[in-house]
Order: structure tokens, then sequence, then C-alpha cells
């Protein structure tokens, strides 16, 4: 599903972002990049859906260089979740849902039945939140809504950047359990970045164990507490 081949990254500055790494992902897996700030898990995600290029090697999703795909369609089949929770303050939770299958150009009726949908997942009653602003909502809730509108138009994949950092402690668990229940229940490829060992080795099918541009250890998390 997503590939990269003897990837290298150095920024124009000179830094070493990545070195020489391979990984594959399997369709429908839940993989966790964890190591240490600065040791290049972000830059991995970017190199995904273009937002930097790489310096050497190639990344692959389906079998095809991500290069070959039109921009649009190569991002609009990625969701991307970052840290910060970003949803446009303007708009109302609908519209915010609605960005890209607007650009998509879904059907009204189609966008309204979909966000409803995703409401619904996220466990927000759509009645209530659809027509509220971002401000409104709480840090938990707003990060709900993130995710949701990663997944509105229905990407095969998922990029979660320490998605939940900037949430209290059991907020964060309760979105934990969240994701890992909506992954079962819709089988999406789930790359998702942290520092945290704990979220690692509770999220992931496998756990990548990233250090200074390097894949150390990939391992399903039962695996890796038995070889650390
Ligand atoms: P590239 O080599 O991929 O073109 P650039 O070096 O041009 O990337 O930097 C892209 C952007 O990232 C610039 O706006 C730059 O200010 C910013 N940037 C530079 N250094 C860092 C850093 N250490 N961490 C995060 N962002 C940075
Ligand atoms: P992580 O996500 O693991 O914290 P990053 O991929 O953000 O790591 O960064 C890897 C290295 O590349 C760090 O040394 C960082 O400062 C540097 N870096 C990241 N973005 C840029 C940029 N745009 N320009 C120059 N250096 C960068």
């Amino acid at each position: 599903m997503i590939e990269f081949k003897d990837v290298s990254k150095v920024y124009s500055d000179g830094t070493e972002a990545l070195r020489h790494l391979s990984l594959q992902i399997a369709k429908g897996e839940f993989v966790t990049l964890i190591g240490p700030s600065g040791c290049g898990k972000t830059t991995a995600m970017k190199l995904i859906n273009r937002l930097t290029e790489p310096t050497a090697g190639s990344i692959y999703i389906n079998d095809r260089d991500v290069h070959a795909y039109n921009i649009h369609e190569l991002r609009w089949n990625i969701g991307y979740v970052l840290q910060e929770i970003a949803l446009f303050p303007h708009m109302t939770i609908a519209e915010n849902i609605a960005v890209v299958p607007e650009m998509k150009k879904w059907k009204q009726k189609e966008i309204r039945e979909r966000t409803e949908e995703l409401l619904d997942m996220a466990g927000l009653d759509p009645s209530v939140y659809m027509d509220r602003m971002p401000s409104e909502l709480s840090g938990g809730e707003q990060q709900r809504v993130g995710v949701m509108r990663a997944l509105a138009a229905d990407p095969d994949i998922l990029l979660m950047d320490e998605p939940f950092s900037a949430l209290d402690p059991i907020t964060r668990e309760q979105l934990q359990r969240d994701i890992r229940e909506l992954q079962q229940k819709i089988q999406k490829t789930i790359v998702f970045v942290t520092h945290d060992m704990h979220e690692a080795l509770a999220l992931g099918d496998r756990v990548c164990l990233m250090k200074e541009g390097e894949i150390v250890q990939a391992d399903p998390p039962q695996q890796l507490l038995l070889n650390p």
C-alpha cells in the first residue's frame, strides 16, 4: 500500500532528516512511528503526501510512485491530522467537514448525509454540532472533528501526526480508544506519529522505532516488548 524505498531527505540547510529509509506498510495496517524529537517522523509523513520531496529514493502508493499521481488526487486520498487543532475557525463544524467533499463536487445531499454519519461515528449528535463554530467545542471534540474531516471523502490512507498531544490525559486516552475502534470499523491504512511509547504500543499493529533518520526496529508491540 505505502512503500518507502531507500529514501533519504536532506533539507536545503544541510539537515539530514532521513537516511536510507525503507518501509512497507500493508493495506489496512495501523503503523506507529515513534522516536525522539527530530528523528524524522514528520518528514516521513510529509513525503507521503508530497508536502516535501525526497533527496534520494522513492515513495510508492499502491505500487505507483507518488509523483505519478495528480497532486490533488493524491492529497484527497490521504487524510491528514495534525497536533495543532486546525479546524477553520470561521466555518461551522459541518462546513469544516465538507471541505474536501466540496472540492470533489459532491452533491449537497450526499455531503449532508456524510457529515451526519461522521458526527455520529465521532459520538457528536449531528443536530447539536453541525452548525456550531469550532470555538464552541472542547479541545477533544475539536480533535474528533479534525479526524472526521480527514476521513470525510473516504481516503484510503490516514496520516496522524501527534494528533492527541495537545489534549489532557483523560481526553487523550478516550480518543486513543476511539481511534483504535474506528480503525477496526473502517479498515484504513493509518500512519500515526508519536513520541509517547505507551501510545505507540497501545495503538500500532506494528511499531516503527526511529532514531536519527533511520528505522532501527519495526515489530508488532508484543515482539517489541520481548526484544527491546
Ligand atoms: P526544502 O529543503 O524541503 O525546500 P526548506 O529548507 O526550504 O525545505 O524549508 C522549508 C520551510 O521549513 C521554510 O519555511 C523553513 O523556514 C522551514 N524550516 C527551516 N528549518 C526548519 C526546521 N529545523 N524545522 C522546521 N521547519 C524548518
Ligand atoms: P520529528 O518529526 O521526528 O520531530 P522532523 O521530521 O520534524 O522530526 O525533523 C527531522 C530533522 O529535520 C530535524 O533535525 C529538524 O530540525 C529538521 N527539519 C525539519 N523540517 C525542516 C526544514 N523544513 N528545513 C530544515 N530542517 C528541517
